[in-house]
């Protein structure tokens, strides 16, 4: 079906901006492998996140978080196979944890927040102990956890690598101002064409530890190192330099596009009762993939699907099914039965909300949404 209102409807340069960066690349004759557009690309990512910041481009996301599991979590045979990572999120990290031979050991999230819980994770510790090599929190729907500094001390005291997945948040804050790519060992972020900054397909791992951006950035390049050829395990996962001429174009407009998602986001707000609607804290600072509100109950979320769909808008649940429940992560170990998580993955509504979205189409999810329900 085509609606009048798609979920995603990704903004990119235009053509003939597009066409005048591939004249170019082929003027220069230099297409992939560390060109000129990635290294400028890849420092501009790494100074918007903040000082001291360095920012290895990928290919995709998923790739990033390979590298991160690679290169952060270091197995030693059986033990610390284990890493925590919330059920609650896209499936792409649960497989990046088994990609590098390790296992996801699922935790519920927090209610309120919607992010991993700090709690469960605090039992997993204590359950798994030594077992455990690392922590995947994701920053859920790229809103930047509201207990950030509670979780990097948590993973200080147990001396875990604390990855985060921020996919969908380049360009979000955490509660305290700083941006989300700057917390934990490192930041993993998705420049998909469905992300708010799009380049089609592309990623970037953020971290302070130089010597660890070198290893990311090998584990792109076949595990090369200069002069020995391969020095650890890696794979083609560079990003080339048409998709970081795209990069380069988005950077320079990606406060004005922020900006505009926000307004569209209190808009919303201000528009669905809150009652009905609980958007989760922390999201009017984020870049805004789209906006998830939980209803209070499934036949509510069910109800505002259906006539969203009757008006040609086209929405979903986001992140349901939960990825314990999908069948290729069934088998794997959980702390509880993740309550939470399957309450939530029953009651969330992810709506549209574009770039320069049409007044019409905001105007009319209001509408599908506000009008009897009940
Ligand atoms: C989009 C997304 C990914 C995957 O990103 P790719 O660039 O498509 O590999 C991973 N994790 C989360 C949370 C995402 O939203």
């Amino acid at each position: 079906m085509k609606y009048d209102v798609p979920f995603i409807r990704p903004v990119l340069p235009s053509a003939e901006e597009i066409t005048s960066d591939v004249k170019e690349i082929i003027a220069a004759n230099w297409f992939t492998n560390f060109g000129p557009k990635e290294r400028q690309f890849a420092t501009g990512i790494g100074n918007y996140v903040g000082q001291g910041l360095h920012a290895v481009t990928f290919a995709s996301a998923t790739l990033g978080l390979m590298a991160a599991m690679r290169v952060f979590i270091r197995p030693t045979s059986h033990e610390r196979r284990f890493v925590i990572v919330p059920s609650f999120t896209f499936a792409a990290g649960p497989a990046a944890i088994r990609w590098a031979g390790l296992e996801p050991l699922f935790i519920d999230i927090d209610p309120e927040s919607l992010q991993p819980s700090l709690e469960a994770a605090r039992g997993a510790i204590t359950k798994y102990g030594t077992r455990i090599g690392g922590i995947l929190l994701c920053n859920t729907f790229g809103i930047g956890n509201p207990a950030i500094r509670e979780w990097e001390t948590l993973a200080k005291v147990e001396n875990l690598p604390l990855i985060i997945d921020s996919a969908a948040g380049f360009g979000s804050t955490y509660a305290d101002g700083s941006m989300v790519g700057s917390a934990g060992t490192c930041e993993v972020f998705s420049f998909h064409a469905t992300k708010p900054f799009a380049i089609g397909e592309g990623g970037a791992v953020v971290c302070r530890d130089e010597s660890f951006a070198q290893e990311l950035r090998a584990f792109t390049n076949f595990g090369f190192s200069a002069g020995q050829g391969a020095s650890m395990l890696g794979l083609n996962g560079k990003l080339q330099e048409i998709s970081a001429s795209i990069g380069l174009r988005q950077l320079d407009k990606f406060d004005a596009a922020l900006r505009d998602r926000r307004r569209t986001f209190r808009k919303f707000e201000a528009e669905l009762p809150s009652d009905v609607f609980r958007f989760p804290p922390g999201m009017a600072e984020s870049s805004l993939c789209f906006a998830s509100a939980v209803l209070p109950n499934h036949e509510l979320r069910e109800a505002a699907l259906a006539r969203l769909e009757r008006d040609g808008i086209e929405a979903r649940a986001y992140y349901a099914p939960a990825v314990h429940v999908q069948p290729y992560f069934s088998s794997a170990p959980r702390m509880d039965d993740l309550t939470h998580t399957l309450k939530v993955t029953s009651t969330i509504l992810s709506i549209p909300l574009h770039q320069s979205m049409r007044p019409h189409a905001v105007q009319s999810i209001i509408t599908a949404l506000t009008g009897k329900m009940h």
